[in-house]
């Protein structure tokens, strides 16, 4: 067990590329916490996924010894914390586990979206805050601006900042200082009953589920029985450890330290971020904050091969085994046939798991039109919670519908500002904030979520040319109104496409839809009419004319051998059609139309 005045518990925020990972490796690297010779590129990034997209999803932590320039030897414990929206909830978990926070930011860019979105997750956990200014080596890096930037924008003190280089190494040793000397101690009481915080929880193969714990008060010993408040399961405790960031046993973790835990329990799903943890026989106040996973954004996911079904069952099960926060069950679908309908905690977390079922499983995916969850109220004043449109009730039996609305917070140049406050108005948004920091404006806009899920993000990219930054909190439901699109190939509704969407963007959606299926639907003997429908009433309608008689004799011109590859073409193409009622709709016709861009 460390002295309380020897430990500095702390996270990293920033905003995407601004070197968070590059500063962790360094301040692993800096104090020997790995050997030369095992170091490779970022650490704590350990997911494939994560690698690729530069990004967290997991909190990873790691345990820093440092000896100080004052001589006396401390214990740093680092949690590296998901940067993403979708995980906002996990974030605060992570931070009320830490006293402090190193605000990272490029000094070549300045504060973005994602830098203010976390640094409020730490003001709010009442952290001690060091900035760091990262990228000094680089001519563009402007340290004065940005500190002016981080005291404007976010109001912070930043004249304690550190310049930093984490490519060179320049500011490495101050830093490090800084978080002995700047952030606080930890607190608690090592002889009170046992109180731990489930920061977060995995599963390895061999050990089964991992638990990182944040000791509160009391100890954590190897042997002992413990307790998880929020669902009363009893647990042995087989293994504590820290991690260097390999995983390393010790006997006992107390107050302020961070660490792991295993007990041979089998699904994460028993495990919930921010629960409390005790002993057995000791009755505890729980920690505040604690909420159940909710996931946010729903969606189909149908093997492209339906004889793969059981695989795609397979495949789930494990990786919900992984994943606490991630939920679904079967559904069958006239036109996909048998999938699952799954539930994310947002975009990310669903392109995620979508990802690692078409990679690691190698199973090819239609994923459905993501939807919101809608609170529907009847007329006899129950509420449904609607997950997939299919679902949605007559709407005679309907009172109103409710739906998620969010803050969204954008960082934009000034000269993309008019095309950014159009895109948010034609999705519905109202705004509610704009101001000025530099040369760019901050935009603040109350919107639906169901119109951020549609393509939102791509299409702020593209008219700031990349220079917008982005985030966004939820904030609750609001009614609006809301009806279920259908989609009608030859009078008979196809369930896989239908949508919730405002009144007012039906038509654009519907027209949209049924223009692409015209021309990704082949013809057939017979004309086809194709609508987008609301109730009985049809909104937008193309008509597929039917095939000529003579055509193919036309086109062919009498050429055998090219008639045969165009048969033998067909031939291969049939496998990859869905019959719908007399039509054939190939596959590839829902992979496009089911596209976000819609
Ligand atoms: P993260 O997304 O915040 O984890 O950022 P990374 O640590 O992955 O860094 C993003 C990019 O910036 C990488 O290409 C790094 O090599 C680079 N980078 C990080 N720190 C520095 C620095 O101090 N100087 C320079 N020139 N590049 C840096
Ligand atoms: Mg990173």
């Amino acid at each position: 067990m460390t002295a309380l005045s020897q430990i500095r518990n702390f996270s990293i925020v920033a905003h995407i590329d601004h070197g968070k990972s590059t500063l962790a490796d360094r301040l692993i690297q800096a104090t020997n916490t790995v050997a030369e010779r095992d170091m490779k590129a970022q650490m704590l990034d350990s997911m494939d996924i994560e690698r690729e997209r530069g990004i967290t999803i997991k909190a990873q932590t790691v345990r820093i010894n440092y000896t100080a320039k004052n001589g006396e030897d401390y214990v740093l414990n680092l949690i590296d914390t998901p940067g993403h929206v979708d995980f906002a909830y996990e974030v605060s978990r992570s931070m009320r586990a830490v006293e402090g926070s190193l605000l990272v930011v490029d000094s070549t860019q300045g504060v973005e979206a994602q830098t203010l979105a976390n640094v409020y997750h730490a003001i709010d956990a009442n952290h001690e805050i060091v900035p760091v200014f990262n990228k000094i080596d680089l001519p563009a890096s402007d340290v004065s601006r940005v500190a002016e930037q981080v005291e404007d924008v976010i109001g912070i003190d930043a004249s304690g900042a550190i310049a930093v280089s984490a490519k060179t190494g320049e500011g490495i040793v101050e830093t490090l200082e800084a978080i002995v000397h700047q952030l606080p101690a930890p607190k608690g009481d090592p002889e009170t009953p046992l109180r731990a915080m489930l920061v977060d929880s995995w599963y390895d193969s061999y050990l089964g589920v991992i638990v990182l714990v944040r000791i509160i008060d009391g100890k954590l010993r190897k042997g002992e029985k413990v307790k998880f408040i929020s669902n009363g399961t009893i647990h042995h405790v087989e293994r504590i450890g820290v991690f260097r960031p390999k995983m390393e046993n010790v006997d006992e973790l107390g107050p302020g330290e961070i660490g792991f835990m295993t007990a041979s329990i089998k699904q994460v799903r028993d495990t919930r971020v921010g629960d409390t943890i005790t002993h057995q026989k000791s009755e505890v106040t729980p920690l505040p904050g604690f909420k159940p996973a909710q996931p946010v954004v729903f969606c189909g996911l149908f093997p492209v091969d339906s004889a793969l079904f059981e695989d795609l069952r397979e495949a789930i099960d494990k990786l919900a085994l992984n994943d606490a926060s991630f939920s679904f069950e079967m559904e069958s679908s006239a036109a996909l046939g048998f999938g699952f309908r799954c539930g994310f905690l947002g975009l990310l977390h669903l392109e995620v798991i979508r990802d690692r079922i078409e990679r690691e499983y190698d199973i090819d995916l239609i994923t459905t039109a993501p939807s919101v969850v809608y609170h529907v109220h009847m007329r006899d004043n129950t509420m449904d919670e609607l997950h997939n449109p299919a679902d949605m009730p007559d709407m005679t039996l309907i009172n109103h519908i409710e739906e998620p609305r969010i803050k969204a917070t954008i960082l934009v140049p000034d000269e993309y500002l008019g095309d950014v406050l159009k895109l948010c108005q034609d999705r519905r948004g109202i705004q509610s904030d704009l101001t000025y920091a530099g040369s760019r404006a901050l935009v603040v806009y109350d919107l639906p979520l169901n119109e951020v899920v549609f393509d939102f993000y791509d299409r702020l990219k593209s008219v700031t040319k990349g220079y917008a930054s982005f985030d966004y909190t939820l904030m609750g439901y609001r009614e609006d109104a809301l009806v279920k699109m259908s989609v009608l190939v030859n009078d008979e509704p196809v369930d896989a496409l239908s949508m919730m969407v405002h009144r007012d963007r039906a038509e654009v959606r519907g027209r949209a839809m049924v223009e692409k299926l015209k021309d990704l639907i082949p013809r057939h003997m017979f004309k086809i009419p194709i609508q987008a429908a609301i109730g009985g009433k049809v909104i937008a309608r193309e008509t597929l004319s039917a095939m000529r008689k003579d055509v193919t004799a036309k086109c062919y011109g009498g050429d055998a051998s090219r008639k045969r590859k165009l048969l033998d073409k067909q031939k291969a193409g049939k496998k990859k059609m869905r019959q719908f009622g007399s039509v054939n709709i190939p596959q590839e016709a829902f992979i496009s139309a089911l596209k976000m861009d819609n």
